[in-house]
């Protein structure tokens, strides 16, 4: 027999009475608390399973920050991301994120969205990007299909209290509207780049329901340096290589273009580095950043250009000939860090020693760690939701039974490179299911 149980959006066909129970049981309102991608996911998962689903939104419009990612093409997953190897993602518990990720992978990830209807292309490092190069079609097809679902989006709906009664949850936003709701999926991100929504009001929400937060800083951030020298090569851009040092010892490295500005420095190298170096300040310790300005020779290779340099233009004053080595707003402050302070000597005096000091600094420049760019520079928050007191498999509460989390609010993090939004599809997939059938 065929039955048709009318829930609030759809008619939902079930074959038999024992399988309409089941259906039943699921027709539970489900408030998903922010539109981010987590919680797009989560809700269209949960809608596809029958459940009534409402997502509560802050912002005028959902999927904000999706339309900044990957300078607005969307680097949506990564193809070397997979439970096996999750060395771009942080978290204390790396088993959590294991079993999330094995849960919906980076294949079930690409097949969602070319199934919506975002063919993709393979990039250097693995990065995954819509071919249409526009971070607006994947949120096209998310809307489409939250749309197709009749998933109730109420946006301009800030929630500012949560509580559980009996086996509701009663939600109230800023307006003092109230909302019932059987299960309750926190997808409101970390405290990164505010203006797009994510401003950490979820902490205090999960505060309230008895959850910990571990202590959010902001990761994948330019860097503040101190150094004398930034107003004269601030703008200055090199392909190079950085490393991070931690009392003496090298705790990262990574290549690419570096960039000095008036307050220190950025580019991607930079900020894949910068959730060591905050970290670490974090725990008060001094971090450095090494810069390599030409990590294709070693020491002596260099050596050996600059000397052979040196002779050829042996009549030359020394700050002339490195002209067309480096740039030239570079080379009295090379030279003076070297610790040579006639630039104009001729480069027939320049001893052998002098040539290594150059090298010294040409190859590790350092510079002491003061900070980092503010909240609304950073791209990932590390920190959040304290990992130990939820699931790691249904990402379910271990507090409150039917309140999840899921993406950015929790204490998981990611490297550049698509990491951290397979990690909200992955765990908004995650909580879409299990809020359904548990
Ligand atoms: C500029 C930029 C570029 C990035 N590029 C990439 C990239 O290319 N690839 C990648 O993998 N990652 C990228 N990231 C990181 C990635 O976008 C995030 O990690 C991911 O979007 C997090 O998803 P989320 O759903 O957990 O949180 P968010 O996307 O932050 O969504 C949270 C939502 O909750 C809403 N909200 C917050 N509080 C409340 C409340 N109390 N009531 C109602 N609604 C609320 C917010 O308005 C927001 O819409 C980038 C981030 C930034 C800022």
């Amino acid at each position: 027999m065929i039955l048709y149980i009318m829930s609030k959006n759809k008619n939902i066909a079930v074959e038999n009475d024992a399988t309409a129970k089941g259906v039943i049981a699921m027709l539970r309102e489900i408030a998903i608390i922010g539109g981010g991608a987590a919680g797009m996911m989560a809700a269209i998962v949960a809608a596809r399973n029958g459940a009534n689903v409402v997502i509560y939104e802050k912002m005028n419009r959902v999927g904000k920050k999706i339309l900044a990612t990957g300078n607005g093409r969307c680097n949506l997953t990564n193809i070397n991301l997979s439970h096996q190897n999750i060395g771009c993602l942080h978290s204390t518990n790396r088993d959590l994120v294991r079993n999330i990720l094995k849960q919906f992978t980076v294949e079930n990830t690409i097949d969602f969205f070319e199934i919506l209807g975002i063919a993709h292309k393979v990039e250097a490092g693995g990065k995954v990007f819509p071919m249409s190069d526009q971070a607006s079609s994947v949120l096209d097809v998310l809307r489409y299909e939250i749309d197709k679902l009749g998933i109730s989006v109420l946006c301009d709906c800030e929630i500012q209290s949560v509580k559980k009664i009996k086996d509701q949850f009663l939600l109230k936003d800023q307006n003092g509207v109230e909302y019932r709701a059987d299960r309750v999926i926190m997808v409101t991100g970390g405290m990164s780049s505010p203006s797009l929504g994510s401003n950490g009001s979820g902490y205090g929400l999960a505060k309230s329901l008895g959850h910990k937060v571990v202590k959010p800083f902001p990761a994948l951030v330019q860097l503040k340096l101190e150094s004398p020298f930034l107003k004269v090569i601030k703008g200055i851009k090199f392909d190079g290589e950085a490393s991070i040092l931690v009392d003496r010892e090298a705790l990262r490295k990574e290549e690419g273009e570096i960039l000095f500005t008036e307050y220190g420095i950025s580019g991607p190298p930079i900020l894949q580095l910068s959730r060591s170096a905050v970290e670490a300040l974090e725990y008060k310790k001094k971090p450095q950043l090494k810069i390599d300005m030409f990590p294709s020779h070693t020491h002596d290779e260099l050596v050996a250009l600059i000397s052979l340099r040196l002779s050829y233009q042996y009549d030359r004053p020394l700050d002339f000939s490195f002209i067309g080595l480096i740039n030239k707003r570079m080379i009295p402050i090379i030279l003076k860090e070297a610790g040579i302070h006639h630039l104009d000597k001729l480069c027939s005096e320049v001893s052998n020693k002098e040539i290594r000091n150059i090298v010294k600094i040409l190859k590790d420049w350092e510079f002491s760690i003061t900070g980092s760019q503010t909240w609304a520079n950073s791209q990932v928050t590390a920190g959040g939701i304290d990992v130990s007191s939820i699931c790691p498999e249904t990402l379910e509460s271990k507090l409150v039974k039917g309140l999840f989390f899921a993406g950015e609010i929790l204490d998981v993090d990611g490297d550049c490179g698509g990491y951290n939004l397979q990690w909200a599809w992955s765990s908004g997939y995650v909580v879409g299911n299990e809020a359904t059938i548990k």
